[in-house]
């Protein structure tokens, strides 16, 4: 058990290390991405929005001082803490020059409160310079890296536009784990065309690589994306609150008891959700994993094998 939880919560992994809540400050870094800009694709993973990830990240024509102290005050009615994560969230937050990214990185964590950096990126946005700013970033504070790896399997890392193979990502893990950066790995649950089975296989990958943290997304059909135009014509299953709550749990079992775990639902944009509507109900959805895990009389990790133990 993690506190009142039955899986390990990041809210428990941050109290554990600083002592207190550490919130998370949600930044737009101004960038945007090589699955965008022309050089992988032009218009992005199928799923991807104009604005990109997250209902609540800062305004990219603040400063990212700016947008901190805007986090920091919205936050400040609903938390009593003085203790931040500087989020960089939208689009590829490694895709810049070194120096670029060098200066934006040391705004955010020279601000009052910010003890570490969380950076989402691509495994295929990792150069060996940025690979290098990062090691030196992670000497001096706490640091995670997010990657959107979504699903293991081609053919639906194909239809998403997803742009990179999975060897790709097992080069990022390798390289980031070398350099003893903690990794975060996004899946997303409810592509179209994957089974049951599909998915749970993905998790039992990441449980495999041993990555630091996970996060669990589960599909939004939003307005404005492909991938919305593509369901008005080719309508496929949505899951259910029941069918999502029930794969969650049994992909929570499945990964080691160490693992992190970030994010059960989404955080997308409710003005432009078009499905499944469940989803606006978080804590409902919340509470719905709390108790199939307490029904199951399970936890994380009760059934995580080892590849050791397959054999
Ligand atoms: S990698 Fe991220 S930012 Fe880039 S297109 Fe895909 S979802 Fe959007």
């Amino acid at each position: 058990m993690w506190g009142d939880k039955r899986y390990h919560t990041l809210n428990y992994e941050l109290r554990k290390q600083f002592g207190k809540k550490v919130m998370k400050l949600s930044l737009d870094g101004g960038f945007t991405c090589p699955n965008r800009d022309g050089t992988i694709g032009c218009r992005g993973c199928i799923f991807c929005g104009e604005e990109g990830a997250g209902e609540f990240t800062g305004s990219r024509n603040l400063s990212i001082k700016e947008q901190i102290e805007e986090q920091k005050r919205l936050l400040s009615n609903k938390w009593n803490t003085d203790k931040y994560i500087a989020y960089f969230q939208n689009f590829t937050n490694t895709y810049s020059s070194i120096e670029d990214l060098k200066k934006k990185y040391y705004e955010a964590l020279s601000q009052d409160g910010v003890v570490g950096l969380a950076i989402a990126t691509r495994p295929d946005c990792l150069s060996k310079d940025v690979l290098e700013l990062l090691a030196n970033i992670n000497q001096k504070t706490y640091l995670w890296v997010e990657l959107g790896l979504q699903t293991i399997h081609e053919r639906t890392s194909n239809f998403i536009r997803r742009g990179y193979p999975l060897k790709i990502y097992n080069k990022a893990i390798q390289e980031l784990k070398d350099k003893n950066i903690k990794i975060v790995t996004h899946l997303i649950f409810g592509l179209p065309g994957e089974s049951r089975e599909d998915i749970l296989n993905s998790v039992r990958y990441v449980a495999d690589t041993n990555t630091w943290g996970v996060k669990f997304h589960l599909l939004y059909i939003q307005k404005g994306t492909d991938l919305y135009e593509y369901y008005i014509k080719n309508p496929f299953p949505i899951l259910s609150r029941e069918e999502y709550i029930s794969l969650v749990v049994d992909g929570l079992e499945m990964l080691p008891e160490e693992m992190v775990i970030h994010r059960l639902t989404g955080d997308g944009k409710k003005n432009l959700l078009y499905k499944p509507k469940w989803s606006l109900d978080k804590l409902r959805v919340l509470s719905g994993i709390d108790k199939e895990l307490k029904r199951r009389n399970s936890c994380q990790g009760s059934r995580y094998q080892t590849k050791n133990d397959i054999k």
